[in-house]
């Protein structure tokens, strides 16, 4: 058995709009679980690993942007929990802060063009057909076993809340949540901000991952994607540097900016009633802002 146990904090923030809403916001600070195997993506490859591991497979193999977490968490996951790490990395090659250190923890990088990226069992099957030790991951950990990992952040909650939201870019951690609501009887509403602007694939995705019918009064908030993935503006980088000065809590403009954004603007609208609780789950992911930070800090 790998050693995969994990619990994080939740942390309250005092913030004058909730306040005086008569509104409480938590916040699951999933972000402090390890620096590089970030948030929700030590999360899903807790049962990720333990499959591979269970079918003696010594090598993952893994699929992503030359930005992606997702890479960097299973680049050092390999290197902890001894498994040999290739991934095939979409576009040209480039060399990035991200991708230096998904080398430094041993990573074998293959650089694939968009057409060739798309099909990624095809691309394992040409080349890693033969290979026995060889362990397939989906982009972005996406899947079954992802999703169950997720599921524990609702059973380690101390209090029941009304509502939870989380940023989704596969929508396998929103899946997650649906099942934890499920499997502890709970009423909370769950609730995704997509990152990317064509995010209509997630309602399904979840579905399909949480088929006992967590996903049924899911509510997804499409208007905070800010153009796209990994597009941001002024407003919202500058919404970001507020939080992160009057907290101390780091987040970016990939996921948990667009997340809290959310929350926050949902909390000007009045969409939520005076008593309500609120958690926002902090999905990790802050080494992206490696690529970003003299923008950001500018402002
Ligand atoms: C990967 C990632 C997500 C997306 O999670 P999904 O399960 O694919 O929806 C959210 N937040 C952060 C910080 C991430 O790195």
């Amino acid at each position: 058995m790998l050693q995969l146990d994990v619990h994080s904090p939740v942390n309250p923030l005092d913030f004058p709009q909730f306040r005086e809403s008569g509104l409480t916001l938590h916040i699951k600070r999933d972000d402090l679980i390890h620096p590089f195997i970030s948030g929700n993506k030590w999360r899903k490859l807790k049962y990720i690993l333990q499959d591979a591991s269970d079918q003696r497979k010594t090598q993952l193999v893994t699929f992503g942007g030359v930005w992606s977490n997702h890479l960097l968490a299973i680049a050092c996951a390999g290197a902890r929990f001894g498994f040999k790490t290739t991934a095939f990395v979409r576009g040209e090659q480039v060399s990035n802060a991200n991708l230096s250190l998904c080398r430094i923890f041993g990573m074998e990088l293959r650089f694939v063009d968009r057409t060739a990226y798309r099909d990624k069992p095809a691309l394992f099957q040409r080349y890693f057909a033969e290979d026995q030790t060889a362990y397939f991951v989906d982009e972005g950990g996406y899947g079954a076993a992802g999703a169950k990992g997720c599921a524990e952040i609702i059973d380690e909650l101390g209090q029941i809340y009304d509502h939870i939201f989380c940023a989704c870019g596969t929508g396998t951690t929103l899946a997650g949540l649906c099942m934890g609501k499920i499997r502890n009887g709970l009423d909370t509403t769950i609730h995704g901000i997509p990152v990317l602007a064509g995010s209509g694939f997630i309602k399904a995705a979840v579905a399909e991952l949480c088929a006992d019918g967590g996903a049924d009064d899911l509510v997804l908030h499409t208007d905070y994607h800010f153009g796209g993935y990994a597009r941001t503006t002024p407003e919202l980088d500058a919404f970001i540097r507020r939080f992160c000065a009057n907290t101390g809590i780091l987040i970016e403009p990939v996921y948990t900016g667009k997340l809290l954004y959310g929350i926050f603007d949902l909390a000007s609208r009045g969409h939520f009633r005076r008593g309500e609780t609120i958690l926002a789950l902090h999905t990790g992911g802050l080494t992206g802002i490696l690529g970003m930070h003299e923008r950001l800090a500018q402002g």
